[in-house]
């Protein structure tokens, strides 16, 4: 490109976009954000904005634009689609002679995007950066600038990547970093694309200088080790490069102890729905959502939080469940927190827009609306007897002075903008509320003047008015232009009207207009002052949002509980679990027409240590193993579980292999992946962890399933000893019962031909297939139904799956059947079919060979 032949303006923008390359550079011109070339293609077709060519500069350049006031919902939309967008702002006085400077003020990034459009719902929003410290060990730095939280956590080993993955997943990384000379391998780039598509992956420099740690965090909090140090580093050089704030609300640093709570991976955490749906990743029907009852943002983040992170130690359990436990009893202390909570805002994310001085008026009014809340929560856990609560009422302080300095500062209902008034309360600030005197009076004193005015000219119709261009007149009619005195002074003709000035409006207009603008600025000042004011007690507010946050999940449990009938877990250190009459939390909600059919579960160490459950599809298999994972989780979340009485010791990890596999983009077969999980499972496992297989081995043929399901069940119980629960419909493998491996089945009733499923797990195998009644109900023709009953009869006189080849062909005179399907049966017509070379048949002799079968059959 040729930058001679350029205009001013346009070099300004291409050196910009020199510096930002892999952004969408918003380039600001007026009360627009201009894009150009590239940049402009790719906004218009992202935006579906009209891309126009600017003709002179570069050839008709293509460009397009968006107005700034509606910016921020545009920038949103490309973030969300994983873009950076680099602003460019006019800076100085743009009606100034020359060329306005202009200048990249900030970076928004998927990652570290702060407006409302982004932060629509009270999820967090995270960035990652990964460092690799070259000695086998791996360091994600993470951070949610929302809300300033921040941590770290190191990994190595041959699970290092497995598990880093799963952190990511479990926070939905939003934007990730890799320090430079990082090489992604293919599983984790497949990974990235799944399961992560929007999350924008990008490569920064390692910062090491220790700089920004140390204004960030304390000694305490910082890492020893030169790696993490290195990862949180670079990280936070990022957000400080792309927010450009001084993002103080960052000022808390955690180590996630990947031995404190359990590490959900990716695939027990989808097939579970624990806190996103399989369907569309969204929160209905999730167990989040049954048990979400919390008032507040904070809660609801942190809800989530908990359940993606249950923990491990029987106390740290029992702490959590005495907390939810006196809640649940007393109604009373329930009732006024779920009041009193409900009032409190997103606080957390308000403390970070006073930070990045993006808040406005009535953010403080939400502030103060929150902490008004508080002396009333902090009294009514006064009361409470459990730990957690009286640690949380402890930590709570009320922020009394601040709160009434913003009670007597700012209005009810201040309007958006902090620099046109209207913000500041009369009474708070002398000289602010004697500027408004005056500026209330001259009204009345503006009303005189054209009262005298009209008399000493006599002109009945004569005004005064005002107006931006050419501020305040003396407006007569052209019938009284007559009348007009000397002293007034023409500035305008219009078609009925003509308008003057007066040196007294002048010297009036001169007065009133500094005062209103002296008022505006002043109410900004006091408003920026009450905003420090506030940015100065972050830390401690930050801590009281956290407390909020904890007391707010608490109750939420403690709400479920008593909205479901759930009870409490007793938590044991004896590796047993033990549920009577247990229901799975979500299938118990939705279903409508059935009641759900409550079940027991009893696991232990030396006792049963497999369940092996057999039966046809739809009998229930899976929601039982899936109800056993789930109450287990709840338990270790702290919550109270769908049961009558429950005994649950924490497991470490909860590993499940169900359903069909979606992973079709890391383009492996869906037997692979299976196969995959399950060589996760089986390196990973151990004596405590419990362990949800169901149907392994379907994605292949009926032996070698067999087979590699059986082999698989020998190794748990011969080596892992883990709690399992299998499901299959091998009946084959029944035949393994012992000790610790104990055949269950789904009850049936039969009637007639018909079975019904009573949904209850029983002892025993299932000593027939339903398949074929399940075929029924769904609404195969009975024909068909009919024909794999003789089969299935047929299967069984042989004893042997391997005979099906050796059934005898269906003749047609047995079977009137007459549609389609029954022909392929017909005489002759399999045998045909069997002797043909497929793989050598061109696709027209295919098609003609089939003709002929359709003829003669
Ligand atoms: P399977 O895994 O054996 O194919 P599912 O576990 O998917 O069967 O269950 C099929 C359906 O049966 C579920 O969608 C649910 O509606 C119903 N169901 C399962 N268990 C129960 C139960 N205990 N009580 C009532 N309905 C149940």
């Amino acid at each position: 490109m040729d930058a001679q032949n350029v205009t001013p303006m346009m070099q300004q923008y291409l050196s910009a976009k020199e510096a930002h390359p892999g952004e969408l550079l918003f380039f600001r011109l007026g009360d627009f954000y201009e894009m150009f070339f590239d940049d402009a293609k790719i906004a218009a077709k992202e935006l579906g904005l009209t891309l126009t060519s600017r003709s002179g500069d570069l050839d008709k350049s293509p460009m397009c634009g968006v107005p700034y006031h509606a910016a921020d919902s545009y920038i949103a939309r490309l973030v969300a689609k994983g873009f950076k967008v680099a602003i460019a702002e006019q800076i100085g006085d743009p009606k100034a002679k020359g060329l306005t400077h202009r200048e990249v003020v900030k970076v928004v990034t998927p990652g570290t995007a702060l407006s409302d459009e982004v932060l629509r719902d009270a999820a967090n929003i995270y960035i990652a950066l990964l460092h690799d410290c070259g000695d086998g060990k791996f360091v994600l730095a993470g951070a949610d600038i929302s809300t300033g939280e921040a941590f770290y956590a190191s990994y190595a080993g041959e699970t290092a990547a497995q598990q880093i993955m799963d952190e990511l997943y479990r926070r939905m990384t939003a934007e990730l970093l890799l320090t430079e000379g990082f090489s992604l391998s293919d599983t984790v780039r497949a990974f990235l694309m799944q399961r992560l598509p929007r999350c924008a992956v990008s490569m920064v420099a390692a910062e090491a200088d220790g700089v920004l740690l140390t204004q960030h965090f304390t000694a305490t909090e910082i890492p020893a080790d030169a790696g993490a140090q290195t990862a949180v580093e670079t990280l936070l050089h990022y957000l400080h490069d792309t927010v450009r704030t001084d993002l103080s609300q960052i000022n808390r640093l955690s180590f996630l102890d990947t031995r404190e709570t359990m590490q959900l991976d990716t695939y027990t955490l989808r097939n579970l729905e624990i806190t996103r749906s399989l369907r569309d990743g969204g929160k209905k029907n999730t167990l989040f959502d049954v048990l979400d009852f919390t008032r507040t943002p904070m809660g609801t983040r942190l809800l989530r939080a908990w359940l993606e992170h249950p923990l491990l130690t029987p106390h740290r359990i029992d702490a959590r469940l005495d907390a939810v436990a006196e809640l649940v009893e007393n109604a009373g202390l329930r009732g006024t927190l779920r009041e009193q909570l409900r009032s409190v805002y997103d606080f957390e994310r308000l403390l970070t827009r006073i930070e990045t001085q993006t808040a406005n008026a009535r953010d403080l009014v939400a502030l103060r609306v929150s902490l008004a809340a508080l002396p009333a929560v902090r009294t009514a856990l006064g009361r409470a007897a459990s730990r957690l609560l009286m640690r949380a009422a402890a930590s709570i302080q009320t922020f009394d002075a601040l709160r009434d300095t913003l009670e007597r500062a700012i209005v009810d209902e201040p309007g958006l903008s902090v620099r046109d008034g209207g913000i500041i309360r009369t009474g708070y600030d002398a000289a602010l509320d004697e500027l408004r005197v005056f500026s209330h009076d001259s009204k009345s004193l503006l009303q005189e003047m054209e009262e005298r005015e009209r008399t000493r000219t006599g002109i009945k119709t004569l005004k005064i008015g005002y107006n931006k261009v050419f501020g305040y007149y003396i407006e007569v009619r052209h019938s009284g232009r007559d009348q007009v005195p000397d002293d007034y002074i023409r500035k305008q003709t219009l078609a009925n009207t003509e308008r003057f000035i007066t040196e007294e409006l002048k010297d009036f207009e001169a007065k009133i207009l500094g005062a209103e603008e002296k008022i505006t600025a002043l109410e900004y000042h006091i408003f920026t002052t009450l905003r420090d004011e506030v940015k100065a007690q972050l830390v401690p507010i930050q801590n009281v949002a956290r407390a909020i946050a904890r007391v707010d999940v608490l109750q939420s449990l403690a709400e479920a509980a008593a909205s479901y009938r759930y009870v409490r877990p007793k938590v044991t250190a004896d590796g047993t679990i033990l549920i009577r009459d247990g229901r799975h939390p979500l299938v118990e909600r939705i279903l409508e027409r059935e009641i759900f059919v409550p079940n027991d579960t009893e696991l232990s160490h030396g006792g049963t240590e497999t369940m092996l459950i057999t039966g046809p599809n739809m009998a229930g298999k899976s929601t039982y193993m899936r109800q056993v994972a789930l109450l287990t989780l709840m338990a270790q979340v702290g919550s109270f579980v769908p049961a009558r009485t429950a005994e649950i010791a924490p497991v470490d990890r909860i590993f499940t292999r169900i359903g069909a596999s979606d992973d079709l983009v890391s383009g492996q077969s869906t037997f692979m992946v299976e196969m995959n999980e399950v060589a996760q499972i089986l390196r990973e496992a151990t004596r405590d962890s419990l362990v949800i297989l169901d149907e392994i081995g379907r994605g292949t043929s009926t032996f070698d399933g067999m087979s590699i399901a059986r082999a698989v069940v020998e190794h748990i119980d011969t080596r892992i000893h883990a709690k399992t629960l299998f499901a299959t419909h091998y009946h084959e493998l029944t035949e393994m019962e012992n000790e610790h491996i104990r055949n269950y089945c789904i009850a049936v009733r039969e009637k007639g031909k018909n079975v019904a499923f009573l949904r209850r797990i029983v002892a025993g195998a299932a000593d027939k297939s339903y398949g074929i009644h399940v075929a029924r109900l769904a609404g195969l023709p009975t024909k068909v139904t009919a024909r794999a009953e003789e089969i299935l009869h047929a299967l069984e006189q042989k004893e042997s799956a391997s005979a099906a080849a050796e059934i005898p062909v269906a003749s047609a005179q047995e079977t009137p059947l007459t549609d389609g399907m029954a022909s392929l049966f017909a005489d002759g017509t399999l045998a045909e079919l069997r002797t043909l070379d497929v793989m050598t048949m061109t696709p027209l002799e295919a098609m003609n060979t089939l003709y002929r079968l359709q003829e003669q059959a």
